[in-house]
């Protein structure tokens, strides 16, 4: 897709199932399970789809997926997909790791910052992007960097540090122009760091919510993940960016969604959010 001098891809960063309770919070599984069918293990689908996007000056990179170092166990529990799949979906296209001169996390979570290491031929891990600047929020990095005990399970250590022990790792305030035309804006909500990302070029304007708004079906503005740290947040921020996105008919880049990976949004009759003009995933 064109957006101004931006072209952007939606890259599969890996297909994985995770629990439909904790996708959609204290919405009861009555109602969910209508818009998100469940598996057996009552497990929804989701999807990493991560962004790449260049202009001819930067090759930029939003999110990165699980990767491919989970141990069989995680997989079959997520039942993610072998090998590395980002990589592969870059490969696809052409582009080689060492193309990539940005890395964007919108989080710290697994899900987004796993697939920037690799295991090296010792199982060390390292950077798979050795010549980006990697990029995120200053509260997150604080977040996932302070030990507090209650957050300690939330941010994969063993996966974030060796990003920063190669001095690869920025931190970035809210509102930063990261490179021309792409600004960052923290949301909270998800996590206290959590960074929706704009693409802005010739007065259009692509937004990627990250775990703010994952997915087609978690429009309802009510709706949130139970994964969410600032619920309350997520609540008041969500249906103010929708509100936005839909006023000034922003293309949407869905993070999480299995089906859809850019549509824009309108309001319904019942003044709820819906997905209107999308593009399929591949
Ligand atoms: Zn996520």
């Amino acid at each position: 897709m064109h957006l101004g001098n931006w072209q952007l891809d939606s890259l599969n960063g890996g297909l994985f199932w995770l629990d439909g309770g904790v996708m959609f919070g204290v919405v009861p599984r009555t109602i969910w399970k209508n818009v998100a069918p469940p598996d057996e293990l009552n497990r929804i689908q989701c999807a990493n789809n991560c962004v790449l996007a260049r202009d001819g000056r930067h090759t930029v990179l939003i999110d990165t997926g699980y990767g491919g170092k989970f141990a069989k166990l995680d997989r079959r529990f997520y039942q993610m997909e072998e090998g590395e799949p980002l990589i592969a979906s870059l490969a696809a296209l052409g582009v080689a790791p060492e193309d990539i001169d940005t890395v964007v996390f919108s989080h710290l979570h697994f899900d987004h910052v796993c697939g920037a290491t690799r295991f090296d031929d010792q199982q060390r891990r390292v950077p798979i992007f050795g010549r980006a600047r990697h990029f995120v929020g200053r509260l997150e990095w604080e977040d996932a960097t302070g030990r507090a005990p209650e957050l300690e399970t939330a941010y994969p250590m063993e996966d974030i540090l060796p990003l920063y022990e190669a001095g690869l790792m920025h931190v970035v305030e809210d509102g930063q122009e990261i490179v021309p035309g792409l600004r960052c804006q923290i949301t909270g909500g998800h996590t206290r760091g959590h960074m929706a990302l704009y693409f802005e070029s010739g007065g259009q304007t692509a937004a990627y919510l990250g775990d703010i708004c994952p997915s087609t079906v978690h429009l309802r503005r009510m709706w949130h993940l139970a994964y969410d740290t600032y619920p309350l947040d997520t609540r008041r921020r969500k249906p103010e960016l929708l509100t936005r996105a839909a006023d000034e008919r922003w293309l949407v880049l869905w993070n999480h969604d299995p089906r859809v990976a850019i549509s824009r949004v309108a309001k319904d009759a019942k003044k709820e959010f819906v997905a209107v003009d999308t593009t399929a995933r591949n």
